[in-house]
């Protein structure tokens, strides 16, 4: 509630602190997801610094605020450079992968209407094919309007390890997804099937490099090539990778080429508020050609008030995360960069032979980035060790493992980002996993109360009140009355033991709860 009277400025921060106090660390390298910690309080105070200094910026208006267009272009170079561009370039300095990727897919879209509709008036309007006529419609500007129902929609292809975000934006914007799937042992997409899933109505294909859950790339070349010669743009998320791979690459590892230099690619997004290490709400979006980043932006004069430009979903929002992404990428400069990758391709190996050394744990895949997926081994004496039992046992020496629910034939996991800060404590973490695994072992798969999957499967979710929902959560452990949950095994066995779908309307109900 608000206060009566206004309260000084101690006393708010020590309200904070407080607060903060039953979160997970976002420094030190124990929480192995979410964060990126250089290790380096320097830079990240850099970093506070300038993003306080760019705070009140409003970059809604470039005309008004010409500072953030001069760092926006520094930024928007810089990236260019390290991912196979120049100068001329063009690029969107986003709030995060989500927000690039959503406008990479709008940009692909409004590219296909556009391009449909085209080719639907050069053929003439006595054209009998249903889908360009149809087209027309769309086209002139009138998104999900009759010309783009069921059966006609645009389509996004997409490997199944491909990001949620992409997911959201077709849900967003009207785009129906064609799910591809990936090789059962290398987790890369098939090319085959990209092929064959491409038709006239694709606006997209997608390639990730890496992927954010087994960290492997995906042939970018083979589908890049593939989706030109079929007339179709093809994006790179390289969301997670596109600030990394660059600099293991020149750290030695073998990284194949993924960037603009790929001959095909027409998008690539890159986050700086991952291994750019810079604060939250930062990340580029790059073209192959400015006409597709007009496609991007959206501009509107239909209303008495001030003309709209956006480059982004956004329209007033702070250059606060600009100046912090800015000045991060200044205060490391080149040599921080390949340092911070030096010390994460040496932990990342050291994790995988460690991991690969456990009884009873594999690492999925061949890791090509820093993201390790750590699984059981299914044949293991005395049975799988549960990798959600694991995590919780990690977690209370600690130490936070991500913990991923298995999806398409790949089985669940435990998701390790290893960051430049990771080195110093790798040995620690490895005999915090194996005496978490030796635990997990003794104490079995995490129980989960008879018949509740099946249960939560055939009620409708819809109609629950709040209470009843509540109830269910604490049948497994779970209060809703704030206060993260320590014991995740048992709620992440029995969403794993559910269908996508309802996995994914059970996490609205929760997330809703959390929220009341
Ligand atoms: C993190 C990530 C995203 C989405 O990024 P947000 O910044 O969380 O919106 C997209 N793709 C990949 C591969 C990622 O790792």
């Amino acid at each position: 509630m608000l206060p009566e009277y206004g309260r000084p400025v101690q006393e708010l921060l020590a309200e904070l602190t407080e607060l903060k106090a039953g979160d997970l660390p976002v420094r030190g390298g124990k929480v192995t997801a979410y964060v990126y910690d250089t290790g380096r309080p320097e830079i990240h105070d850099a970093a506070h610094r300038a993003y306080a200094e760019m705070l009140e910026v409003n970059m809604l208006d470039p005309t008004a605020f010409p500072s953030m267009v001069a760092l926006e272009k520094q930024v928007v170079r810089a990236v260019a450079d390290l991912l196979g561009g120049d100068a001329a370039t063009p690029g969107i300095f986003t709030g995060g992968g989500t927000e690039s990727i959503m406008l990479a897919v709008k940009a692909a879209r409004d590219h296909w209407r556009a391009t449909t509709a085209a080719k639907s008036m050069a053929a003439g309007s006595t054209v009998a094919d249903s889908t360009v006529a149809d087209s027309t419609a769309a086209g002139s500007g009138a998104p999900g309007d009759a010309g783009e129902g069921a059966g006609r929609a645009p389509q996004l292809v997409l490997p199944v390890t491909a990001h949620p975000a992409f997911h959201k934006a077709a849900h967003y914007l009207g785009v129906e997804v064609v799910p591809v799937p990936v090789d059962p042992v290398t987790f890369r997409v098939s090319v085959p099937a990209v092929e064959a899933a491409i038709g006239d109505r694709t606006i997209l294909v997608v390639v990730s490099a890496p992927s954010y859950p087994q960290g492997v790339i995906d042939p970018v070349e083979e589908i890049a090539a593939l989706a030109a010669s079929r007339g179709v743009p093809c994006h790179v998320d390289a969301c997670v990778g596109g600030w990394l791979l660059p600099w293991l690459r020149e750290a030695g590892a073998e990284i194949p080429p993924f960037d603009l230099r790929v001959p095909g690619v027409t998008s690539i997004s890159c986050d700086l508020h991952k291994f750019g290490y810079a604060p939250k709400g930062a990340s580029v979006l790059l073209f192959a050609d400015a006409a597709l980043r007009r496609r991007a932006y959206f501009a509107s004069a239909a209303w008495p008030g001030y003309t709209v430009i956006n480059a982004t979903v956004q329209s007033s929002r702070s250059a606060g995360p600009l100046g912090g992404a800015w000045a991060t990428l200044q205060s490391l400069g080149r040599d921080g960069y390949l340092e911070l990758g030096r010390t994460t391709l040496e932990a990342t190996r050291r994790l995988i032979e460690g991991v690969s050394a456990i009884p009873g744990l594999r690492v999925l895949g061949r890791p090509e980035s820093s993201l390790v997926a750590i699984a059981a081994d299914p044949d293991a004496p005395g049975g799988a060790i549960d990798v959600f039992v694991l995590a919780d046992e990690a977690r209370r020496h600690g130490w936070f493992l991500q913990p991923q629910l298995s999806y398409a034939g790949i089985p669940a996991n435990l998701h390790v980002t290893v960051t430049g800060v990771t080195l110093h404590g790798v040995e620690a973490m490895l005999e915090v996993i194996a005496r978490s695994a030796e635990a997990a072992r003794l104490a079995g798969p995490a129980a989960v109360p008879d018949g509740l999957p099946e249960l939560i499967a055939s009620v409708d979710l819809e109609a629950l009140d709040d209470a009843t929902f509540s109830e269910l959560a604490a049948s497994v452990g779970i209060g809703l009355d704030g206060g993260g949950p320590q014991e995740m095994a048992v709620v992440n066995a029995v969403l794993d033991a559910l269908p996508a779908e309802i996995r994914e309307a059970v996490l609205v109900r929760f997330l809703s709860a959390i929220y009341s």
